[in-house]
């Protein structure tokens, strides 16, 4: 993660920074802002930026392009690790430490780095359940700090939300923190650090992550996800700073319009309707490239799901309310015989949108293919 992909904090931005140019890196540091801020991306952009291995003297931001910011990129730099709260699933039964959801964990911050911890503990499929950095996880970090750093200049520990720690955990990390080995920066990113024992919070160097304003996550939610101005600033006056919740009401907002897209869609395409097919044109065309190909992604699962539905409705459980109508109606369409040719529609519309040929005929051309499909005898 760079500083770059980071909306605003230029100012804590600029402080991580010269931190680093200065040479005055602490080695314990403690992110700590509200439950979806940037505190974690800005841990992660700090662990890149310290290892970079482009770093001119006045930079501003890691280069991206290294072989350890590559790494630190995708979660797999071997001297980067994560001290988590976590909890026994169904794929860990037991003894549950952070090194046995490396794989979840990466998917979790690679999907979008401003989650909380409910949204973690749902993505480990933990139920109703608890998390926490158990006493068990002391004993892998002390082995995790004894080892010399592999291959980067320094061993970056990160501790996700250390007021999770269990009081042995906590006794652990504090021993590390008065006695710090060389080389290895523990940076705490934490939503309520008055939960911290005091022991710790004097030991570490804070950084203040402040949330996010309503014109920041507007301007964002409009520039960099093309968000419809209204929208954006009714979601960023919702979530009260949090990006992460932004994030994800930005995505619930474009299934749902999507979803009523494909609804009027299919039965204009069921009933011929072709002055109504070419006005849809006209809105898919104004989608842009990105969205018309994230919308034919959002067509292939429903129609996925009308196909499960008609085959057996115990095959899709968790259809939301909102879909059930149509799903449930649509199902009497959709079949063995044309439920194949209907899914190389929409891919093959999607392969061409993403070589660059024409939206407009490639959405007219796919209508009446789909619109002679659903007339096709069961
Ligand atoms: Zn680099």
């Amino acid at each position: 993660m760079r500083f770059s992909e980071i909306p605003g904090q230029t100012d804590v931005k600029r402080v991580l920074v010269q931190t680093v140019h200065r040479q005055h890196i602490a080695h314990a540091q403690l992110f700590r802002g509200a439950e979806g801020s940037a505190a974690l991306a800005l841990a992660l952009a700090y662990a890149t930026f310290l290892n970079c291995e482009n770093r001119a003297a006045d930079a501003a931001d890691s280069c991206g392009q290294c072989s350890s910011c590559q790494k630190i990129d995708k979660l797999i730099h071997p001297d980067l690790n994560f001290i988590l709260p976590v909890t026994t699933t169904k794929a860990v039964a037991k003894d549950a430490v952070s090194s046995k959801f490396a794989g979840e964990w990466r998917s979790f911050v690679l999907e979008n780095p401003y989650q909380g911890l409910n949204d973690w503990m749902q993505h480990i499929g933990a139920d109703n359940k608890q998390g926490s950095i158990s006493k068990e996880e002391s004993l892998q970090l002390l082995k995790l700090v004894s080892l010399k750093a592999f291959e980067a200049q320094f061993k970056i520990v990160i501790i996700w939300l250390p007021e999770l720690m269990h009081p042995a955990a906590a006794n652990a990390v504090l021993k590390l923190l008065e006695e710090p080995p060389p080389a290895t920066v523990f940076l705490l990113v934490s939503f309520s650090p008055e939960q911290l024992l005091p022991t710790i919070i004097s030991r570490v160097q804070p950084v203040v992550v402040r949330p996010y304003a309503e014109p920041e996550l507007t301007a964002f939610l409009r520039d960099e996800h093309q968000v419809p101005e209204v929208k954006a600033r009714q979601i960023a006056q919702l979530v009260e700073g949090n990006l992460g919740a932004a994030l994800a009401a930005r995505e619930a907002a474009a299934d749902n319009d999507y979803f009523t897209f494909f609804v009027e869609w299919m039965r204009q395409c069921y009933g011929y309707k072709v002055d109504l097919i070419l006005s849809k044109t006209d809105e898919f065309q104004k989608m842009g490239r990105e969205n018309q190909k994230e919308f034919l992604q959002f067509g292939l699962g429903i129609l996925r799901k009308v196909l499960l539905f008609g085959i057996d409705a115990q095959l899709v459980p968790h259809l939301p309310a909102s879909e059930q109508q149509f799903v449930a109606g649509f199902s009497r369409f959709v079949h063995p015989a044309n439920a194949d040719a209907l899914t190389q529609e929409m891919n093959d519309a999607h392969y061409h949108i993403e070589r660059n040929a024409n939206p407009r005929m490639v959405f007219v051309d796919m209508s009446l293919r789909i619109a002679e499909l659903l007339k096709m005898p069961v």
